[in-house]
C-alpha cells in the first residue's frame, strides 16, 4: 500500500521539532532532547542446536534519564533498524513523562526471528545480549521490558544472567516478569486495558456512549487482544481485526459483521500468533486484505501492530464515520496522515499516550520489587486506570484549551517535564 518509505526516527525527530518550536525550546535543550543520549550497538555470538555459531546485531539506545532510570523495551524482529529503536527511545521519554511516572526513556533490540528459533537458542541469544550491555543497564541505569515478540520468559533468562554476572538478587533490573517471579499481576492486560482507558474517556469528552460503538483493530498480539478484550466488556463490538500469517508472509483482515467473539479467535491462534485461515472461515469470517482493517465502517480504529501503517494512501480508504483513533501502537501515524487526521476532524488519542499503561504497570512492578510485597490484580488496575485517566484528562484539558491536535498537547505536557528536568539537573 505504501508508495513512500517513512523513517520512524524523522518522525518523532519531525514531531519533535514542530513541538519545540510552539513552545519556543531553547535551542541546547532541543539539540539535546531531539536525539539519543548513548547508543550501544553490539554483536551477540550464539551457539545453534545445530552445532554452528551465529552472530547477532543488538541495539539498546538510551534516549534520557533526566527523570529517572531509562526504560523501554526489547523488540526481536527480522526488519529491525537502528532508526526504528532510536524513534522508540524518543517516545519511551515522552511516554513516562505524560503520564508523570520517574523514569526516562530507552529501547532495545535485536535483528532475528524468533519463529526460526528454538527456544534454547531464544535463551543464549537473551543471555548474550546482556553479557555485552551488563555494565550499562541495571535498576538505578536503564530498566528493560518485553516488546514486539518478546515475552517474560525472555526478560528471564535477561533478569539472570545480570544477577549472575552481578552476584545478586537484582529483580529491579527489568519488568515485564513472569508472575511470582518478581512480575505484577495486570502487567499482561496492562497496554491493552490502558488503550481502552484512554478510548473510555475520550467516547465520555465525545458524549459517545461506548455501547452503541463498534471498531476494528489492526493486529492481533498482546496489546490487541486486551484492548478487545476491554473494549468487548464495556460493550462495544469489534467487527475487523487484522493478523500477520507467518505461513503466507502477509497479514489478513477477518470480519465479522455480527461482532468478534475475542476468545474464540484466540482458540484458533497457533503457536506463531497467526490466525488458522481455515477454522476461521468455518467459524463465519470473512477472510479480507490485510489492508482492509482501516477501512471498514466503524466509529473506532485501534491500530495495535506496527510502525507508519496509517499513511495518506491508507487513509484515502478510511470511512466517514470513523470518529476515534487510538493508537495502541507506537508510531503507526506517519506525520503527513496527521494532517489528514486534523482535516477530517478525527479525535486521537496519541500513541505515547494511549498505550502508557504498559511502563506504567512496568513502574508499578519496579515498586512492588523494591517493597517485595505484591499487590492484588484489582488495585493494579485500579491504580493504572487512575494513571491512565488523569494523564489522558490533562492532555485533552490542554487541547482543548489551546486548541491543539491532541498528539500536540501530549508532547507540550511530556517536553515541557522533561525540558524541565534537564534544567533543574543543570545540564542546558
Ligand atoms: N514495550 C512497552 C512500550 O513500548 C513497555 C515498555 C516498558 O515497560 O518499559 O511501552
Amino acid at each position: 500500500m505504501e508508495n513512500k518509505t517513512y523513517n520512524p526516527y524523522v518522525s518523532a525527530q519531525t514531531q519533535f521539532d514542530n513541538v519545540a518550536n510552539l513552545i519556543d525550546l531553547d535551542q541546547a535543550t532541543r539539540e539535546l532532547l531531539r536525539q539519543p543520549n548513548k547508543e550501544f550497538h553490539v554483536t551477540i555470538p550464539v551457539k545453534m542446536d545445530d552445532g554452528t555459531t551465529k552472530v547477532f546485531n543488538g541495539y539498546r539506545i538510551q534516549h534520557n534519564d533526566a527523570r529517572g532510570p531509562a526504560k523501554g523495551g526489547i523488540r526481536f524482529h527480522p526488519q529491525e533498524t537502528v532508526d526504528t529503536i532510536r524513534a522508540l527511545s524518543l517516545w519511551m521519554t515522552w511516554k513516562c513523562a505524560v503520564v508523570d511516572i520517574p523514569l526516562g526513556g530507552a529501547k532495545g533490540g535485536i535483528i532475528c526471528d524468533p519463529h526460526n528459533m528454538s527456544m534454547a537458542e531464544q535463551e543464549r541469544l537473551c543471555r548474550g545480549y546482556v553479557r555485552q550491555l551488563s555494565k550499562v543497564m541495571g535498576p538505578v541505569v536503564d530498566v528493560p521490558a518485553p516488546d514486539v515478540m518478546t515475552n517474560g520468559q525472555h526478560m528471564l533468562w535477561m533478569m539472570d544472567e545480570y544477577e549472575t554476572i552481578n552476584g545478586g538478587h537484582y529483580p529491579g533490573t527489568i519488568t515485564g516478569k513472569p508472575v511470582g517471579m518478581g512480575g505484577s499481576l495486570g502487567r499482561t492486560e496492562a497496554t491493552g486495558y490502558g488503550v481502552i482507558y484512554t478510548l473510555r474517556e475520550a467516547l465520555k469528552a465525545l458524549h459517545i456512549d461506548i455501547a452503541t460503538t463498534t471498531a476494528s483493530i489492526q493486529g492481533f498480539g498482546n496489546v490487541a487482544e486486551y484492548a478487545a478484550r476491554l473494549y468487548k466488556e464495556l460493550g462495544g463490538k469489534i467487527v475487523a481485526i487484522s493478523c500477520w500469517d507467518n505461513e503466507d508472509k502477509r497479514s489478513y483482515t477477518y470480519r465479522n459483521l455480527n461482532g468478534i467473539d475475542v476468545d474464540q479467535l484466540v482458540s484458533i491462534k497457533n503457536s506463531f500468533g497467526s490466525i488458522n485461515k481455515q477454522k476461521a472461515i468455518e467459524l463465519g469470517f470473512e477472510l479480507l486484505d490485510g489492508d482492509e482493517w482501516i477501512a471498514q465502517d466503524v466509529d473506532i480504529l485501534l491500530p495495535c501492530a506496527l510502525e507508519n501503517q496509517i499513511t495518506p494512501p491508507a487513509l484515502e480508504k478510511i470511512s466517514a464515520q470513523v470518529k476515534v483513533i487510538c493508537e495502541g501502537a507506537n508510531g503507526p501515524t506517519t506525520p503527513d496522515s496527521d494532517e489528514i487526521i486534523k482535516a477530517k476532524n478525527i479525535y486521537l488519542v496519541p500513541d505515547f499516550l494511549c498505550n502508557a499503561g504498559g511502563v506504567t504497570c512496568s513502574y508499578f512492578e519496579q515498586v512492588q520489587c523494591n517493597m517485595n510485597y505484591f499487590w492484588p490484580k484489582e488495585e493494579v488496575l485500579e491504580k493504572l486506570d487512575q494513571k491512565m485517566t488523569s494523564a489522558f484528562q490533562a492532555v485533552h484539558k490542554l487541547s482543548q484549551e489551546k486548541n491543539l491536535y491532541m498528539r500536540d498537547a501530549a508532547y507540550v505536557i511530556a517536553i515541557n517535564r522533561v525540558a524541565e528536568a534537564v534544567k533543574l539537573r543543570g545540564w542546558v
